[in-house]
């Protein structure tokens, strides 16, 4: 019997689920909005009737286990906690959960975690024992692989890439400080640039057309494309922030590439190419033009690949 495992990657808007055997290949996958529910247990609800009805779809494959990359998800005590981009706040058990409901194993990290070992697993890093991967969308994420091995820290909260600080004044972030790298490399920070720049500027520009409930970081980089010119700053502005953190990043971990995903991936070289002139302008000289930066090639599974993984590599 074909053994499968269920991934499930959660996110800040969305989560998506999928069944997974142990070459990569996602025989369903399905996306349910994470902030629909004001209750934890009903939105456990929605995810134990997606499980039932694969497990009777698929009964001629063997469902050996559920892993979960989620923000703020420890592997250490297998509960995901007071995660920023989720409204439900404490302990969430969800690992005791699913597996009194279901009997299987289930093993919980952190989303950018699974994404990096799905990288590692199944996409561009196969070959590299050194790297780090940057998930950028609702906030930003990073797994850190050293010598092979994914970074956990003592507490499993290793590589919380996206709130070291680069601005103690700067904006205020989900995680109750200022000044966090997400505030500025993500979705809502592309878009908080955005109006930043719109203050301080009289150009003309297609972005002032934009309320900012209707303004997204989607349309900010369609206007880039077009070669608006506050659009191609918030870029640049973006791309040096990011590549001064990278930088800095490099000098501590020496990577040998380091893989960007996440949405953000679709501002192509817009974003990648200011950024590998920043990192190469902040970067220490020893480790000048050392370490690879390009996107994932995963590109949107790579997240339940990696959380899949984390059952299926034990096979
Ligand atoms: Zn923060």
């Amino acid at each position: 019997m074909n053994s499968v495992a269920i991934g499930i990657d959660i996110g800040g808007t969305n989560t998506v689920l999928g069944i997974v055997d142990i070459n990569g290949l996602i025989y369903e996958s399905c996306i349910i909005k994470t902030q629909k529910h004001n209750l934890f247990e009903e939105y456990m609800a929605e995810i134990f009737d997606i499980i039932d009805s694969w497990r009777l779809k698929y009964l001629d494959k063997k469902i050996i286990g559920v892993g979960i990359g989620a923000p703020n998800g420890s592997i250490v005590t297998a509960c995901i906690e007071s995660a920023a981009n989720l409204k439900w706040t404490g302990k969430l058990e969800i690992v005791k959960l699913i597996e009194d409901r279901f009997g299987f194993p289930c093993i919980l990290t952190n989303d950018a975690n699974a994404a990096t070992i799905g990288e590692m697993v199944f996409g561009g890093a196969k070959n590299f024992k050194d790297f780090v991967l940057i998930t950028i969308g609702t906030g930003l994420g990073s797994g850190i692989v050293c010598n092979g091995e994914l970074l956990y820290g003592h507490d499993g909260f290793a590589g919380e890439f996206g709130h070291i600080i680069v601005d103690h004044n700067g904006r205020e972030c989900g995680c109750g400080r200022k000044g966090c790298l997400e505030t500025y490399v993500s979705a809502s920070g592309i878009k908080r640039t955005a109006f930043e720049l719109l203050a301080y500027s009289n150009k003309e520009t297609v972005l002032r057309e934009y309320s900012y409930q209707d303004l997204s970081s989607k349309i900010v980089c369609q206007a880039a494309i077009d070669g608006d010119y506050i659009a191609l700053k918030v870029f640049e502005k973006t791309a040096e922030i990011l590549g001064k953190s990278l930088a800095n990043l490099i000098a501590i971990t020496s990577p040998q590439a380091i893989f960007l995903y996440g949405g953000i991936a679709k501002s192509g070289d817009l974003l990648l190419n200011p950024l590998k002139q920043y990192v190469d302008l902040y970067c220490l000289s020893n480790f000048k033009g050392k370490c690879e930066l390009k996107f994932s090639d995963l590109d949107g599974n790579i997240a339940v690949l990696g959380a899949a993984s984390l059952i299926l590599k034990s096979c």
